[in-house]
């Protein structure tokens, strides 16, 4: 039942049609068993037509995507989990025109449900990165402000990010936030968020990292062309290229959701196997947004 894989047709096999996608999600939604909202009985019965769950004391009927982030989509399931498993599987990532053109959907649609799903995509915050750390600032873009015309907007969009290593030095896991400024107060998100109180932090030696030293393990050397830090170096040039190749115009207030969605698939690189199924987990148990709350989000 639980979708493994990368293969695009044994993902269509498996989810040929809207109800199939239905009854996968129902499966989720009620691993642990059903327990009636209303009442809290756990027996039911299951109606056909939309897999929803009556409950056999007060009948009150729940839908297997009733309070997920699933609710009142506006097109079909199989569209959605395809736009998922694209998300999820690939490492280019496209935009929302690519995606309404692909699955026959509005722009606006395509590009509500994929704030869905990078909303989804962010961290738990549970697992702060260990060992040795990498974390430096940096800007990206500009192009949004020349769109809009507004010449007070003219301002690169600051990011800092953390990258852990592995044993080998290789490029384990990474985050990013959005900053307002280089202050120690606007860069102790990454840490505060990210990581462990143990890890070995490596900075630049900029001074705003100081004061944060008292709370971290933090070292500070000289840039040196950037040679000093090359793994953080090379992701944030991956991550800038995949942002301006997928995403030319990227609001500010978003841009923490592109984040998240760069950062989970590096995150999860050696779980690609379980990488949907982990990714429709999740958005099972992230609340309904509406369109009014993803378009003001930041
Ligand atoms: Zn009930």
């Amino acid at each position: 039942m639980k979708f493994t894989g990368e293969n695009i047709l044994a993902f269509t096999e498996q989810f040929p049609d809207d109800k199939l996608c239905l009854a996968y999600l129902s499966e989720l939604k009620w691993v642990e068993g059903f327990i009636c909202t209303n009442c809290g009985h756990t027996k039911f019965t299951v109606r056909k037509a939309n897999l929803a769950r009556d409950c056999n004391r007060c009948h009150h009927i729940e839908s297997p995507t009733a309070g997920t982030i699933f609710h009142k989509l506006r097109f079909g399931l199989r569209k959605a989990f395809g736009i998922i498993f694209e998300m999820s599987a690939t490492t280019k990532g496209f935009s929302s025109s690519q995606v309404a053109k692909r699955y026959g959907i509005s722009r606006t649609t395509a590009w509500a449900f994929m704030h869905r799903v990078r909303t989804a995509m962010q961290s738990s915050k549970r697992f702060p990165i260990v060992g040795d750390v990498q974390v430096d600032e940096f800007v990206f873009g500009g192009k949004e402000s020349l769109k809009q015309g507004r010449s007070k907007d003219v301002k690169k969009k600051k990011i800092i990010g953390a990258v852990e290593l592995s044993e080998k030095g290789k490029v384990k896991r990474v985050y990013f936030n959005k900053i307002a400024d280089y202050s120690s107060k606007s860069l102790s998100c990454i840490f505060d968020n990210h990581i462990s109180k143990d890890a070995h932090v490596l900075t630049d030696k900029w001074t705003g990292y100081a004061p944060l030293a008292k709370r971290f393990n933090i070292e500070q050397k000289y840039s040196d062309k950037g040679s000093s830090m090359k793994q953080i170096h090379t992701v944030i040039h991956q991550l800038k290229s995949w942002l301006r190749s997928t995403y030319s115009w990227v609001h500010q207030d978003h841009m923490d959701k592109y984040l998240n969605e760069f950062s989970f698939r590096i995150n999860r690189s050696i779980f690609k196997q379980t990488i949907f199924h982990s990714l429709v987990s999740r958005m099972m148990i992230c609340k309904p947004l509406t369109y009014q709350m993803i378009k003001i989000s930041s």
